[in-house]
């Protein structure tokens, strides 16, 4: 097969692969790392308690949440479990009741879609922007309703949503936003960074995050009211200042430990190098995969100042991958050493999503959007963002992959 194609035979038919090495390892560490989760372990200061509530029991968490904070130009930051927990915790913070409905995007991870409704809020699906795969502002003021309390974009793959649109329809609305940031840690919306743009935004620090810690997240906001809100509801219902055994509000043990934290504090200081490979990689791989038929680039607002590159994600061309489409273009390229995926279903046709939503709001719904669906399906790719911390040859080599199998479809 493909005999006359100039690139060669495809590996899945048995050719030789474009390529054969690995891309850059991650996570990143070194005795940094060791030395931090030490210093930790020595302290005897393991766990989370010591926030705010009195001094003495902790360290690296306060100077972590800061960090985090500053880094986001926000306020105030609170450490917490997960990125999951994190979006519960920011809706019940924001005030968001059982019941209550939360306008999100379709093209995001579950937790996205499930952090809500596992307390009962209505996550409500709002189509994404064809060119931009994020939260149509258009969509979000339609799917409006006397229920809705909050919208809720995603910085998909690390680009900032239309965040000046976004707020214009919530101000209008009286809505609350907030921001799930996951992925977007360094990310930065007209010179700002993400997070603190809305009400409350949200981080994750799980293992294949652009910042990790292996589990863990933090809130950010600049309100005090919300950072307090947020904290007690992370604390077992406690106020900053308040006693051990006073608990004002309904609230969780949701802590993050000095760990995790130490361990974080020595992955922030490679940040700033690692966002700055990563830019630089995805600027190449741009001008490179421009240049490929069939490619299509997704297209990035001038007022996203700074995109995290958490992935780095195409759009295959309608066609472009012949009649047999995504799956087989992705099953060929991989062949080829290129660690493409499929990425998302879109998530208003999940239907453990549907199930729960029709029991919390006590009626079925259906959503239609058809622009998430069908680039779910057949046009994005995605490359995770470890191949951008690899070097000039890597990025040349998954060009050069992608090229050689649309050529075989020619
Ligand atoms: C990873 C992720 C989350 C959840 O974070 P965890 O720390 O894994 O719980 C939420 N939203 C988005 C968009 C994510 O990518």
């Amino acid at each position: 097969m493909n005999g006359t194609n100039p690139a060669g035979k495809l590996a899945i038919d048995g050719g030789t692969p474009v390529r054969s090495k690995p891309f850059a390892p991650w996570p990143v560490w070194d005795e940094r790392e060791e030395r931090m989760v030490i210093e930790a372990i020595r302290s005897g200061k393991w766990g989370g308690t010591g926030t705010v509530l009195s001094d003495g029991f902790q360290e690296k968490l306060p100077e972590m949440e800061t960090a985090v904070a500053r880094l986001q130009d926000a306020r105030y930051g609170v450490s917490v479990v997960n990125g999951t927990v994190a979006l519960s915790v920011a809706l019940h913070a924001a005030g968001l009741k059982p019941g209550d409905e939360v306008i999100v995007p379709p093209y995001t991870f579950i937790a996205t879609a499930s952090a809500p409704l596992y307390t009962g809020i209505i996550p409500v699906f709002a189509d994404i922007e064809e060119e931009t795969l994020l939260l149509d502002p258009v969509k979000a003021e339609q799917a409006i309703t006397p229920r809705t309390k909050a919208i809720m974009p995603v910085h998909i793959a690390g680009a900032p949503a239309d965040m000046d649109r976004i707020l214009e329809v919530a101000r209008r609305h009286g809505l609350r936003v907030i921001e799930d940031s996951a992925q977007a840690i360094g990310a930065q919306w007209n010179g700002k960074g993400v997070g603190a743009l809305g009400d409350l935004g949200t981080f994750s620090f799980q293992s294949s995050k652009n910042l990790n810690c292996g589990e863990g997240g933090v809130i950010v906001t600049n309100s005090e009211e919300l950072w307090e809100r947020a904290w007690s509801i992370c604390n077992v219902g406690r106020v900053p200042g308040g006693g051990w055994y006073q608990h004002d509000r309904l609230g969780q043990n949701f802590r993050m430990t000095e760990l995790q934290a130490a361990l974080l504090l020595a992955q922030l200081t490679r940040l700033e190098e690692q966002m700055l490979r990563r830019e630089k990689n995805a600027a190449l791989l741009d001008q490179m995969l421009s240049q490929v038929k069939g490619i299509q680039l997704i297209k990035r607002s001038p007022s996203i100042t700074r995109h995290a590159h958490h992935l780095y994600m195409f759009k295959l061309a309608r066609g472009a991958a012949g009649t047999m489409g995504k799956e087989d273009f992705i099953r060929k390229v991989e062949a080829e050493g290129i660690p493409v995926s499929a990425g998302y279903s879109s998530l208003n046709r999940n239907e453990a999503i549907l199930a729960e939503t029709r029991e919390r709001a006590g009626e079925a719904r259906t959503y239609s959007c058809p622009v998430s669906e069908r680039l779910c399906e057949q046009e994005v790719v995605w490359l995770p963002h470890t191949v951008l911390l690899s070097d000039e040859e890597a990025i040349q080599d998954i060009s050069r992959g992608i090229e050689k199998v649309l050529q075989s479809y020619q």
